[in-house]
């Protein structure tokens, strides 16, 4: 669908703004989509984690549509083949995720593991163990919800399985993302002299090095596409591409661009919400990510941040998204478009990976080894 955006008008555009009303975001519904709207609509994306471009595309019109909801208005229950969707359902995920059940991800999606939860504290607070919530289930959530506050067990699990998956990267399966791709959607794109610099040609170019470095390191290697794909995928089909694969960790590459270019610098994303719920592996991934890059190659630290992003949010797996420099600086530009940089890059990432699997962080400082130096170490310890 087109998106709706400033100038618009219409009943689409009165709807938008009285969800932006019920949230505080905006004062008043006028049927113009105005410069109020705007704003409204940004401050509605930066809270959601969705990227700030003030239009009501998809994404955001889903975010919107389940922002309606607040816990306790309307039952919730596993609904096939449409799950229920919505701000009440992300609530409901992290009261019991902080309570100690495993409702996965809170990504906002009534599935059967969210029923399964449900179905798993009723039988404890002594209901009828249906799996969907209703005024009774709301009744004791409420009574116990926040007196019960503990380890966050998704990610406690979420590391164990990590760990117990071994220091080894053979036969590990990682998913590598370059960003867009498809005839409309080329990211950003500057023009410099006769050429032409895209963040989707680039981001592929750097998959396509770190594919065979991994697999020579022993990994099972996934892009989530080609160089030139027929159309662009969503973060969500994205994800679920990574789900179907059981992949072991996503790392997804992306480019910044602001007209602004004095910007520069790179910064690394994991799944989290702003209530302190995150994925610690993604976290730990994040900040390994980061921390070769910059040290390697004295881009601007633009540091890590939580985010729930699609592509985050829906992934079963550690994932996270860096974001490589700005296309749109001259200084970070003039780096990228050397591939000499982007394999200086491409070491760094693996170099990160390695350090998942290798617990050596205390031993061997940040950005002074290579994949070989790192085994020799490993060999020589007892
Ligand atoms: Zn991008």
């Amino acid at each position: 669908m087109r998106s709706i955006r400033r100038g618009d008008t219409g009943p689409g555009v009165s709807e938008i703004q009285s969800i932006l009303v019920g949230l505080e975001l905006l004062n008043a519904t006028s049927d113009v989509f105005d410069d109020a709207t705007e704003t409204a609509v940004r401050a509605f994306q930066q809270s959601r984690g969705i990227g700030i471009d003030g239009l009501v595309g998809n994404e955001t019109w889903q975010a919107l549509d389940g922002a309606r909801w607040k816990l306790g208005a309307r039952n919730l229950f596993h609904s096939v083949p449409n799950a229920l969707v919505g701000e009440d359902v992300r609530t409901l995920q992290e009261r019991l995720l902080e309570m100690g059940y495993d409702t996965g991800r809170a990504d906002a999606i009534y599935g059967t593991r969210t029923a399964h939860a449900v179905a798993q504290f009723q039988r404890e607070v002594g209901l009828t163990p249906d799996g969907s919530c209703g005024p009774q289930t709301m009744k004791a959530l409420r009574r116990l919800g926040r007196k019960v506050v503990g380890g966050r067990p998704q990610w406690l699990r979420e590391a164990e399985a990590f760990r117990q998956s071994g220091p080894n990267l053979v036969g590990k399966t990682i998913v590598i993302d370059p960003g867009h791709g498809g005839s409309d959607d080329l990211g950003v794109v500057v023009p410099e002299g006769p050429l032409r610099w895209t963040e989707a040609d680039l981001m592929f170019d750097v998959a396509a090095r770190l594919e065979g470095r991994l697999a020579a390191a022993g990994m099972r290697v996934h892009l989530t596409r080609g160089p030139a794909p027929a159309r662009t995928m969503t973060g969500a089909e994205r994800a679920m591409l990574a789900n179907s694969l059981g992949a072991d960790l996503l790392i997804s590459l992306h480019l910044d661009g602001l007209e602004n270019e004095t910007a520069d610098g790179v910064a690394t994303y994991h799944y989290g919400t702003g209530n302190g719920l995150a994925s610690t592996v993604g976290e730990r991934l994040a900040n390994l990510v980061q921390r070769e890059i910059v040290v390697r190659t004295g881009m601007r630290d633009c540091r890590i941040h939580a985010k729930t992003w699609e592509l985050l949010r829906l992934t079963r797996m550690p994932t996270v998204r860096v974001d490589l420099g700005y296309l749109t600086s001259p200084l970070d530009r003039d780096r990228l478009v050397n591939p000499m940089f982007r394999e200086q890059i491409v070491e760094a990432i693996l170099a990160a990976v390695q350090r998942m699997y290798f617990p050596v962080e205390r031993d061997v400082p940040t950005g002074s080894i290579d994949v070989r130096q790192l085994r020799l170490e490993l060999a020589q310890r007892p």
